[in-house]
């Protein structure tokens, strides 16, 4: 491959499945600890499975389970996967029930907890360090969303990348494996800014990068803003993103494993929508491309 793709096989020999769950939590840019409506571009209820509506966390993992069962997808063992909201921000006794009852599920082998940097502590990071030493999977993906603190501000997230970046090295010197996710195409972003990000990112002791394209969400603040100033955003079509993801991705550093590279929600989600573009069909553009150029992660490095 001509990027890293990221396998839960390599990393631990074993075919594990994320169920992804509700927690029940919200975050402090949205209740007015640090901000209210969110994050411009967000709406969580594009992201929920099904299965996670109103239900128990065993419930949710017991239908999480017969969900993917039903699409043919088969496991050595499922990782409880805390992805709506900030999965951080309760406190600790709070996490310990949420995060102890999938535990004691006997499929689940561990858990992996989406969260904003801004809502993790020492206290509970050393939490999440004595379940990784008591054998479970334990593992922690901020939403670094931008690097650029203008466009953190812009977006409405609440803190600063300064802020990122204390939360990524606190957890991996914990022995945490770490994740980020990132936006391409944020209001104010240009293709120079966005392909310096990774040479920031290298920087970070992250393992896995998970990146999409910027999708304009109906009803959210970010519609508003791009009917306002179009200008302000790189619209990109799928070739377009590719050619740049490419030009990304070679100046990453190539031991980052690649998560994912699209996010595509329901149609009736979005207003200017590229269809519901599979991850697997993009990756393999993405692949192509790549080798039409004879290039890979990390090129620009050497
Ligand atoms: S922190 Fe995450 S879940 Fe919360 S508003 Fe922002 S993008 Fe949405």
């Amino acid at each position: 491959m001509r990027y890293k793709p990221f396998s839960y096989q390599e990393r631990y020999g074993l075919r594990l499945q994320r169920l992804a769950l509700y927690g029940g939590f919200t975050c402090p840019n949205r209740d007015g600890t640090v901000g209210l409506g969110g994050c411009t571009f967000c709406d969580n209820r594009a992201f929920h499975p099904s299965y996670t509506h109103g239900n128990s966390i065993t419930q949710q993992i017991e239908d999480g389970m017969v969900f993917h069962a039903q699409r043919g997808r088969k496991a050595d063992g499922y990782l409880a996967y805390f992805q709506a909201f900030s999965n951080t921000y309760a406190p600790l006794e709070v996490l310990r029930a949420r995060y102890e009852e999938a535990l004691s599920h006997p499929s689940v082998r561990g858990i992996v907890i989406g969260t904003r940097p801004d809502c993790i502590d020492d206290a509970k990071l050393d939490y999440l360090s004595k379940l990784k030493q008591q054998g479970s999977i334990v593992e922690v993906e901020y939403g670094i969303e931008s690097v650029y603190d203008a466009t953190l501000e812009r977006v409405n997230r609440g803190h600063t990348f300064a802020c990122t970046k204390d939360a990524i090295v606190k957890t991996f010197e914990r022995g945490i494996p770490v994740g980020g996710h990132i936006i391409i195409g944020l209001p104010g972003e240009t293709r120079e800014k966005i392909l310096e990000e990774a040479s920031v990112l290298n920087g970070l002791p992250i393992s896995c990068l998970k990146i999409h394209q910027l999708q304009i969400l109906k009803g959210t603040a970010v519609e508003a803003e791009f009917k306002e100033r179009p200008a302000d955003f790189l619209r990109l079509d799928p070739d377009q993103y590719i050619d740049l993801l490419a030009d990304f991705l070679e100046r990453l550093r190539p031991d980052i494993a690649i998560g994912r590279i699209v996010s595509s929600v329901p149609p009736s989600f979005t207003g200017a929508p590229w269809g519901l573009l599979k991850q697997e069909v993009l990756l393999k553009r993405l692949e192509n491309h790549l080798e039409e150029r004879n290039s890979f992660q990390g090129i620009h490095l050497k």
